[in-house]
């Protein structure tokens, strides 16, 4: 699959509107992420993980496509609420609520939530009464980015006492969820996960708790810099396999978050200044690690960049406006030479990135533009990633 890629004219044209930096997502793109994602994971519904990029022009359009969400707060669910998403589209998959995000959930009625730990169950049940939960447990990944089993998720064996402590207190046990981990690279950590699972769901049974819901997080990866060297289609049609094959009765879903936006935004920033190092330039930019670079720190990633211009190439440092020494972006980068006023893109930059943005040192946080909207009559272009066919 193509990532969505401003033209050069296109970017220019852009700058002539807007004062950089800023970003520009294709909502076309983020519908063909989630259509890539049904097609080949047809067996499971879709809750968007909306951590991943709450921009307003991405939740209307899933919304419009008929996705549900994940969230996580009282912020996410009054995003969506004011985006006219019910409560019952979302699920409050955050395993530790506050009490902010329980009132927002009863008043929103987000009935359906995940807990992994016998303290969360009385703060549900009186918060709402009757609520559907899952069960988050642990699983084992060594092979993903961004590892989410170390601060969340129940050891398996607890997993079915704490379902049926949930039943005593009124609520209604339905199911169990896990998150192999962000960025995953493995389909096999998915497809032990769900066997695992299976064998969890018998147990259950057994118990005399006939469980509904099956819920195997996000994690779906998205290329980096560095390209992808894993099949997605693949990936997801063996996970689809797995889950026709184990759970034929039983509600699947997903909470897919890096993937849908990841490859649908740009940024475009300025060069605002430069430095001659010895004969080895350095350009500084309108953005940085404090602004939409931020998943540089984050989210440990690497977004490719793309400068132009004539000339031979040289090796150049790019560093964002702030005042402090770890804000340098790109060092040993192959460039056409710069000038102040010059524009740089940056693409695949649409997951865990303005979302962590800072107003560090003053710096306003860069605005998000829609592309359909700013060219109505285009088709978004997209340029082949040698590495995510
Ligand atoms: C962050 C998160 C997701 C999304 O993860 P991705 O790796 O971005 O797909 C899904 N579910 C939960 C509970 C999360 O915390």
């Amino acid at each position: 699959m193509r990532s969505f890629n401003l033209s050069e004219n296109e970017m220019n044209e852009l700058c002539r509107r807007h004062e950089t930096p800023f970003l520009v997502v294709s909502v076309a793109k983020v519908e063909e992420n989630y259509r890539f994602l049904r097609a080949h994971l047809p067996h499971a519904g879709v809750y968007y993980a909306m951590k991943a990029n709450p921009a307003p022009a991405i939740l209307r359009r899933l919304a419009a496509l008929g996705s549900k969400f994940d969230v996580a707060s009282a912020g996410e669910i009054e995003a969506l609420a004011r985006e006219g998403v019910a409560g019952d589209r979302m699920i409050y998959a955050n395993p530790v609520k506050d009490a902010r995000g329980l009132r927002a959930a009863a008043k929103y009625g987000v009935r359906r939530m995940t807990f992994d730990d016998a303290s969360e169950i009385g703060k549900i049940a009186q918060a709402v009464p009757g609520a559907s939960v899952l069960v988050r447990i642990a699983v084992h990944n060594s092979r993903a980015l961004v590892d989410l089993n170390t601060k969340f998720g129940a050891r398996p064996e607890d997993a079915l006492p704490l379902l049926l402590a949930a039943k005593r207190a009124g609520l209604r046990p339905v199911g169990i969820c896990f998150h192999v981990g962000s960025q995953s690279l493995s389909v096999a950590a998915y497809e032990e996960a769900l066997l695992f699972v299976h064998g969890l769901f018998a147990e259950a049974k057994a118990a005399g708790l006939t469980l509904t819901d099956l819920d195997i997080g996000g994690g779906f990866p998205v290329p980096d810099a560095a390209g992808l060297a894993v099949d997605v289609a693949a990936m997801l049609t063996a996970i689809d396999r797995q889950i026709v094959r184990l759970f034929p009765e039983t509600a699947v879903y997903c909470e897919p978050g890096r993937f849908l936006p990841g490859t649908a935004v740009n940024l475009v920033a300025s060069v605002i200044g430069t430095k001659d190092r010895a004969g080895h330039p350095w350009y500084i930019l309108d953005e940085g690690i404090y602004g939409a670079f931020s998943g540089m720190m984050y989210d440990h990633w690497h977004y490719p960049l793309h400068t132009f211009g004539r000339g031979g190439r040289v090796r150049a440092t790019f560093a964002g406006p702030s005042c402090d020494g770890i804000d340098v972006l790109y060092e040993d980068f192959l460039t056409p030479r710069l000038t102040v006023g010059d524009h740089v893109l940056a693409t695949d930059i649409g997951a865990y990135t303005t979302v962590s943005a800072t107003q560090f040192n003053g710096f306003a946080l860069a605005p998000t533009y829609t592309y359909e909207e700013e060219f109505p009559a285009a088709q978004a272009e997209t340029e082949p990633r040698a590495a995510a066919r």
